[in-house]
């Protein structure tokens, strides 16, 4: 989390999680630069490995084995993780523009974001063919392209376009795997065909003539039909074109060709190559921008142009770590060469391989072992992080911060608190200055015409509802921890049955530079905007002061009918009850913290975070709730129980009905389990007969509390499968009926669990 003990005075973005930033964050996790602040900015959370791609298609590797996980990853290096993909760059104002969030600023930007084949050249290709990359999308296609291929038992033909390494490597695994899937079914492959394409006279162009010979013969053995020495010049969707206008016909196109490069990096005008690949010099840095640097495929070292390939952009890690300090304190950058000669291990798929280097080749089964070692030991260094201790160091330690820098660090250190606390009005007003507060006619002085006080009109037979939350931040994404606040903060108000109609926001900012915290309220402000703007809320007002770390927060007010108030009380016994989103941000979140939980599990509980329970509160009211709540901080039970109370009712609960979010019961099991928990268990005693599942691993997670939860209904029975149907298609895919309100029994515990 961002702290005051360590001020901003310099943003590194790393964009794109590829083979060199990894590097980059591990070593930056190892020695941190006081004073830099990373952010990793990555379409995707699980970032491949290439090398190991063939190896996954083939089935040799599950998905975790051949990806590194960024969210544990950044932890480690103190970086902030954007899930987001950069679509370009503002280079005068030195930003990156991103599809889902704000533009994201910077002092000395990196990108690593790879290339993809190209398919804009030849005539139908786009839309036609499964390009090999982006690799994840790649995967998703291909489990498709295996569940068409085994569905049928006539005549397949796999085209693969592109015969360098990759190419000949993914055909041979697609084979292979289509073998092994055919033959557990007890079928033969017989009626699958498989052709390579490629322009150039030989395949594996750039590899020794023994390495190629191998391949031949490997090829040949496998029935591999060979098209060389003619380019694929147009694509149908079951048909390709060479250039000498024979046309093959095929049923699934896969794309291994020639490496090519986001157009956006030449629209942003940066100086890039022939081929629109980011021109550096050999320190890594733009010929154009002094202030950006690029690494791996999606670079073109003038000086010293070398094949894409994921060696040079592993090699390249350490140096542009180096070089990356020194650009962030102000020091020479350090050129280097990259070797010429580089060891391909190349696989055909069945756990053999070739060695190929310089004019020597080698193969054999101890190839495949000895390129599955150092995949698996390049794999552990980022999967399998050292714990750290770490001493916080002044900024002004690592060289990071100019004399102006330091003047305004040591005026940090002198201010007060009280009013002296409130973040500057200009910084504010900047900040803000972009974004578009919902506007609603009945706030009758807001934010448009600030004054002392907002002032909200209540319209006549409307009653008002008020509610507060506030949050230390728990990501280290701004954006997102806005949104989440927003949305927690108006569920009360949703549960209630309400409409929300104004909000005052609440932030403590970490004391820093005024650059560094205008840029994070804008960021935090946008997001708390998405969502109160999408609840049709106007944000009216508000108070941010500096302080020691990051928190925000929302009074909220909202207008309800008195008549159709939504009380805690009213369960009446037959009703069934309805959960409206899963239950884990808890303990998934407390194991984020220590670098538990993968990557994926975390980004689904931010996207349960972020989903509004504005939808289901009206849904539930229409299906005839007798009482309803939000699962907030209490947890399942904690709420629960403060329903059954007015109530005066008891509750059956349906462990076996719970739903949970991804990952949740695994990080249960690990006993990683959120600060809150034990409070909350305190409550165990509104439990009958919990001892029967003391051992039952669902159980924390009664407990668990929640950050923005859904909502919790209780429902007449005949209406609660329509309720529920109606819920899931307004998209609350986890929603679910999870016990029934049984009338007040003469025992002290009001719940009754059942497994
Ligand atoms: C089938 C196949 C097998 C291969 N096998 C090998 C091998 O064994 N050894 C070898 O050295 N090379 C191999 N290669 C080549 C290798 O894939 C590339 O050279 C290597 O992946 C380049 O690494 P990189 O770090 O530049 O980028 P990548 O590894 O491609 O990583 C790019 C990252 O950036 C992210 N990204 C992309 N665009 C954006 C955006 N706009 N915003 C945010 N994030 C973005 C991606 O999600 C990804 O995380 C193989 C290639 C193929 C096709």
């Amino acid at each position: 989390m961002q702290s005051a003990a360590e001020p901003v005075i310099k943003d590194l973005v790393l964009v794109g999680g590829g083979h060199s930033h990894v590097a980059v964050l591990r070593r930056f996790g190892m020695r941190p630069m006081p004073g830099v602040r990373l952010t990793m900015i990555c379409r995707e959370t699980h970032t491949p490995y290439s090398g190991m791609l063939p190896g996954l298609v083939a089935g040799h590797y599950s998905f975790d084995e051949a990806h590194i996980d960024l969210g544990p990853l950044c932890r480690f290096a103190g970086a902030r993780f954007y899930h987001d993909e950069a679509i370009a760059l503002d280079l005068d104002s030195q930003s990156v523009q991103c599809r889902g969030r704000p533009p994201v600023k910077y002092d000395v930007l990196s990108i690593n974001i790879g290339s993809t084949p190209r398919t804009a050249d030849v005539a139908g290709a786009t839309g036609n063919v499964v390009p090999v990359k982006p690799i994840n999308q790649f995967m998703t296609h291909w489990e498709a392209m295996t569940d068409r291929v085994l569905a049928r038992d006539n005549g397949v033909r796999i085209g693969v376009v592109g015969a360098g390494a990759g190419g000949v490597e993914l055909l041979l695994a697609v084979q292979y795997r289509l073998r092994q899937e055919l033959r557990a079914r007890g079928r033969s492959d017989d009626h699958i065909a498989y052709a390579l394409f490629c322009d150039s006279k030989e395949i594996l162009p750039g590899h020794n003539a023994r390495a190629r010979r191998m391949f031949e013969r490997v090829l040949r053995a496998r029935g591999v039909q060979v098209f060389s020495g003619g380019a694929v010049v147009a694509v149908s969707p079951d048909c390709l074109v060479t250039a000498n206008g024979i046309e093959h016909s095929v049923d699934e196109i896969l794309w291994v060709t020639a490496a090519g490069a986001a157009p956006w990096l030449a629209a942003s005008g940066l100086q890039v190559d022939a081929q629109g690949f980011i021109a550096v010099n050999d320190a890594l840095q733009s010929l154009s921008h002094p202030g950006v640097f690029a690494a791996g495929d999606i670079a073109s070292v003038q000086k010293h142009p070398r094949p894409k390939s994921g060696v040079f952009a592993v090699r390249q890690g350490p140096k542009l770590t180096d070089n990356l300090r020194r650009a962030l304190s102000g020091r020479r950058l350090r050129p280097f060469r990259p070797q010429r000669r580089f060891l391909s291990l190349i696989s055909t798929g069945d756990k053999y391989a070739v060695a190929s280097r310089g004019n020597w080749a080698l193969e054999g089964r101890l190839m495949w072992r000895w390129k599955d070692h150092i995949d698996r030991r390049f794999m552990r260094r980022y999967n399998e992080l050292p714990e750290m201790a770490r001493a916080p160091r002044p900024a002004v330690a690592s060289g990071v911060a100019d004399a102006a820098a330091i003047r305004e660090i040591s005026a940090i250190a002198m201010r007060c608190g009280g009013c002296g606390a409130k973040v500057g009005s200009t910084v504010l007003e900047r900040a803000l200055g972009q974004l578009q507060p919902f506007s609603r006619p009945d706030i009758l002085i807001g934010l448009d015409a600030p004054d002392d006080a907002a002032v909200a009109a209540v319209p006549p037979g409307k009653v008002m509802l008020h509610s507060v939350d506030y949050f230390r931040a728990f990501i280290e994404d701004p954006y997102v921890f806005g949104q989440i606040a927003a949305n927690h903060s108006l569920g009360d108000i949703f549960a209630m049955g309400g409409e929300p109609q104004s909000a005052l926001a609440i932030v403590t900012v970490p004391f820093g530079l005024e650059a560094k915290v205008e840029d994070l309220l804008s960021q935090l402000m946008a997001g708390a905007l998405k969502v109160l703007n999408e609840a049709e809320t106007a944000l009216a007002g508000g108070h941010t002061s500096e302080g020691a770390e990051l928190g925000m927060g929302f009074a909220v007010n909202g207008l309800a009918d008195r008549a159709r108030l939504l009380r805690k009380g009213g369960m009446r016994p037959g009703d069934r009850l309805v959960l409206t989103k899963p239950l884990g941000t808890g303990t998934l979140l407390a194991a984020d913290m220590r670098r538990k939980a993968k990557g994926r599990w975390i980004d689904a509980a931010l996207a349960s975070m972020v989903q509004s329970n504005r939808a289901a509160a009206p849904c539930v009211h229409q299906y005839g709730a007798t009482a309803c709540t939000d699962v907030t901080g209490f947890g399942l039970l904690g709420h629960l129980v403060e329903m059954t109370r007015p109530s005066g009712v008891d509750v059956e609960l349906m462990l076996s009905a719970l739903p949970f979010l991804d990952g949740a019961l695994d990080t249960v099991r690990l006993g990683i389990l959120s600060s809150l928990q034990p409070q909350n268990v305190r409550l165990r005693r509104a439990v009958r007969d919990l001892s029967n599942f003391a051992r039952d691993e669902r159980l924390p997670l009664i407990f668990d509390p929640q950050t923005a939860g859904g909502l919790l209904a209780s429902i007449p029975s005949d209406r609660a499968d329509a309720c529920l149907a109606a819920l899931r298609q307004l998209g609350y895919g986890h929603a679910a009926i999870i016990g029934t309100v049984r009338p007040l029994s003469d025992q002290l515990e009001p719940i009754v669990l059942r497994g």
